[in-house]
């Protein structure tokens, strides 16, 4: 079985929130004081996983757990242990996470238990006071003893940063020598318009074209086929023993190949990061319909998929998605 979109593009990638909480309040993620939605309003794990079993029916092998942060989720390790059990049985071949990485060191082990080999934690610089500032009062040692600990366990880790203007963009290539001396890959993402934070998105955004350029005239960067199923472009140096990744969704728009769709933590299906369009399955599934019923739409969802995504740049960059990225995570 294979879900093809209007555009017949192959979806095989699910990325679901499991929460809209987070222990953190990145700047360009939230707002300071977020209104985190009611509990009954989120998916139960019950709901969550069938949902998932559904999609997986349908053709999808790959599955990201991310939120709000997926490791506050009460028992999300039940979680990752139904969902694995379905990799012997089904076409499912891998369970994933994006993560800020403050509980890894909890949960490493038994994340490790159940299947998860891969894992992105999300770290926007490496210096102590920066990070506690771009977190808003994230303890920066909390994050490498989770990466420490997740290597231990054999996991394979790759970092994610958010370039953000006049925070960040001269401090890539110590990112770079780090993550290089600990033979982890790296990724760079631009910042998205999603929903209003406190701080306007053209004193965040920067193109990562111009960064590309800097560090290539540098690394003198080789075009890897590496490929994650995810939207980054990677690169090799003779310079450096890890990849460097590049994901610029609003300067290098990707969408041609897209293979992914995304279920919020109260069950919308959003068949795009970058629109507003969704389909319901919260209400689906608590009006008791059948899973043939639910398949139905998630074919009826793939169908009205959109060619690309809305997202604007140069003036035009404070036109924001109607939702912060905790709803539908990265
Ligand atoms: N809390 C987890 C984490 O931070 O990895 C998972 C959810 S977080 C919303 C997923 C990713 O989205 C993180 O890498 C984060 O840096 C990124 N992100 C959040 N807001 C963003 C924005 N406006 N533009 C680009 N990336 C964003
Ligand atoms: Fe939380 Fe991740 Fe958003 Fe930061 S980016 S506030 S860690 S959900």
């Amino acid at each position: 079985m294979e879900l093809v979109d209007q555009y017949l593009r192959k979806v095989n990638y699910l990325r679901v929130s499991v929460t809209d909480r987070c222990d953190l309040r990145c700047v360009y993620c939230m707002k300071e004081k977020m209104q985190f939605l009611p509990r009954k309003d989120i998916l139960s794990l019950e709901e969550i996983e069938r949902l998932c079993n559904n999609f997986i029916d349908l053709g999808i092998e790959k599955i990201r757990l991310t939120g709000g942060e997926p490791l506050v989720r009460k028992d999300i390790i039940k979680l990752i242990e139904k969902l694995n059990d379905k990799k012997s049985t089904t076409n499912l071949k891998e369970i994933t996470l994006t993560t800020n990485g403050t509980l890894l060191n909890k949960y490493a082990k038994q994340l490790r238990e159940n299947g998860i080999e891969r894992i992105n934690v999300s770290l926007d610089t490496i210096n102590p006071e920066k990070y506690n500032q771009i977190t808003r009062f994230g303890n920066i040692n909390k994050v490498f003893d989770g990466i420490n600990a997740s290597l231990d366990e054999g996991i394979k880790i790759k970092i994610n940063t958010v370039v953000i203007k006049d925070f960040n963009e001269n401090e890539i290539e110590q990112l770079i020598n780090w993550t290089d001396s600990k033979k982890i890959d790296l990724t760079f993402i631009e910042v998205m318009p999603m929903e209003e934070t406190d701080i306007s998105r053209e004193y965040q955004f920067t193109s990562l074209t111009d960064i590309f350029d800097r560090l290539n005239s540098k690394y003198k960067f080789q075009k890897s086929s590496h490929k994650t199923g995810g939207p980054a472009r990677f690169y090799t140096s003779n310079f450096l023993s890890s990849k460097i990744g590049f994901i610029s969704p609003l300067t290098n728009n990707f969408c041609a190949s897209c293979n992914r769709v995304r279920i919020s933590s109260t069950g919308k299906l959003f068949m795009c990061l970058g629109q507003n369009d969704y389909v319901d399955f919260r209400d689906i599934m608590r009006k008791d319909y059948s899973d043939n019923y639910i398949k139905e739409k998630i074919k009826f969802a793939l169908n009205i998929k959109p060619e690309k995504h809305d997202f604007m740049v140069g003036s035009k960059i404070n036109q924001y998605m109607k939702r912060h990225m905790n709803v539908t995570g990265g």
